[in-house]
């Protein structure tokens, strides 16, 4: 960075009018690493400018998301709305040096031009009162305020990601800048808001670089300096079709809900659009140490469950026992209906590394740890009910008396004590451990049988082999 480079200022700048997607995350995650790697500022705008379709609960949505994704921003979170007084300002600013003009065109006049200019497969400009004196109209008409674009030559925005783009002026409508009823529109909004709150960088989705050239006119007009454009192209399904639900545009809160970690799905969606050779695991202090625009891709990225699966069991087994316990925690307390009590706690902590090597997602890490917990007597799969049929259990009541006797509870012994027993019964060692295990995991996926024997602990153990013969 050079010392006289003004201080580089981002947003992400969502419409509440529902939850944070994918696509939204990952804009968010582009502006803020670009916020942090330059040291500078990473804000967050709620455009809620349009009341019918903005919600409390779709605001509140996304900033537990972003929270939970854990990219924080800068000063309060601006609305959009609650700006309303300063767009009108602009505006009317804009007429006073004829920028822009009144329009006191009716919705059906503006149909009928717009239909007369499809018929003639010309532009709809919407330009009805650009030439025309104000003084023609009824006294006391509602008009709307309209930009005046630039007719002749052309607007290339050197774009960050997509490099220069070009288009010709003459294809620019006079667009609306404020309502009849005095409402800014987001053409207005964006630039206005973005130019007040000094944004230099506008990182977003490239479904927004039509509207670049649209507002890059109002900067323009208003003398403004224009900030570097970033426009990232959009989420793909694996299929390479728009990004749909069933591929997993879902909101940020389902994904936690699915059981993957924040960190996981940082590096995921980090990497789902930008890359840093041929790293994949990419920490956040990487992330933000790397990122730059120049390794944003400009084809679509694709997005691919598997790839995230795996990511997620990355940084499972990256976490201690002790992060593993909190992650856990809740939903485990609620799926054995009780808190976990000391002695639960501690053969978790024991257990949960080795479960975590074959867990993908933290449910999966929820439904093996059970196992740990004080829930006897244990229901049984269908198949653990197959292995502990009646003759059988015999065996395990006298099994279950050679292992009291054991006074050393740790994986050797244990061991040695299940071999000697399974000897002197003239059994073949897995003959012994097969029904064991049904007894005393239910069923349930589980590692290895010693290390959870030992892990269980004696009482335990013993007590889970004996409720099958009492059952
Ligand atoms: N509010 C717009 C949206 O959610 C984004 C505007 C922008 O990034 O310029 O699509």
């Amino acid at each position: 960075m050079q010392a006289d480079m003004p201080k580089v200022v981002t947003r992400f700048a969502p419409s509440p009018t529902g939850f944070l997607h994918i696509g939204g995350a990952r804009t968010a995650l582009y502006n803020w690493l670009f916020a942090r790697h330059h040291g500078g500022d990473f804000l967050l705008r709620i455009e809620d400018t349009d009341r019918k379709r903005s919600t409390e609960p779709a605001i509140e949505a996304i900033l537990k998301g972003m929270t939970w994704l854990g990219l924080d921003w800068d000063g309060d979170a601006v609305s959009q709305f609650a700006r309303a007084g300063r767009h009108k300002e602009v505006a009317e600013a804009m007429l006073a040096e004829g920028k822009a003009y009144r329009c006191f065109a009716s919705p059906e006049e503006l149909n009928a031009a717009r239909e007369t200019a499809r018929e003639n497969g010309e532009n709809f400009r919407g330009d009805l009162w650009r030439d025309r004196d104000p003084a023609e109209a009824p006294e006391g008409a509602a008009y709307s305020i309209r930009i005046r674009m630039p007719r002749e030559g052309e607007t290339t925005i050197e774009d960050r990601v997509q490099g220069p783009v070009t288009v010709r002026n003459s294809e620019l409508d006079d667009m609306i800048l404020l309502r009849s009823d005095g409402t800014p529109t987001y053409m207005l909004a964006v630039v206005v808001d973005d130019h007040d709150m000094g944004v230099t960088h506008i990182i977003r989705g490239d479904d927004h670089l039509n509207n670049a050239f649209r507002q890059y006119q109002v900067y323009a007009a208003m003398g403004w300096h224009i900030p570097e454009f970033a426009h990232i192209p959009l989420i793909h399904g694996p299929d390479g079709k728009k990004l749909s639900k069933r591929h997993g545009a879902l909101g940020v809160e389902a994904y936690e809900e699915m059981g993957f970690l924040p960190e996981a799905m940082r590096n995921y969606l980090l990497r789902l659009g930008w890359s840093h050779g041929d790293a994949e695991i990419i920490s956040t202090d990487e992330a933000i140490a790397w990122f730059n625009l120049e390794h944003v891709g400009r084809s679509p990225a694709r997005f691919d469950f598997d790839k995230l699966d795996n990511l997620n069991g990355h940084y499972l087994r990256a976490l201690d026992a002790k992060s593993l316990l909190s992650s856990v925690r809740s939903a485990l307390e609620k799926h054995i209906g009780h808190s976990l009590d000391p002695s639960e706690e501690e053969r978790l902590l024991a257990a949960l590394p080795s479960l975590a090597e074959r867990a993908k997602r933290l449910p999966d890490l929820t439904e093996s740890a059970s196992l740990f917990c004080n829930t006897r007597p244990l229901s049984l799969t269908d198949d653990a009910a197959r292995q502990l049929a009646a003759e059988i259990l015999p065996v395990l009541g006298r099994l279950a008396d050679n292992l009291e006797a054991v006074t050393e509870w740790e994986t050797g012994v244990i061991k040695a004590a299940i071999m000697s027993f399974a000897e002197a019964e003239g059994l073949k060692l897995g003959k012994v451990m097969q029904p064991v295990r049904a007894a005393v995991t239910g069923g349930r996926p589980s590692g290895d049988l010693v290390e959870t024997l030992a892990i269980l602990g004696q009482a335990e153990t013993i007590g889970r082999l004996r409720d099958r013969i009492a059952a």
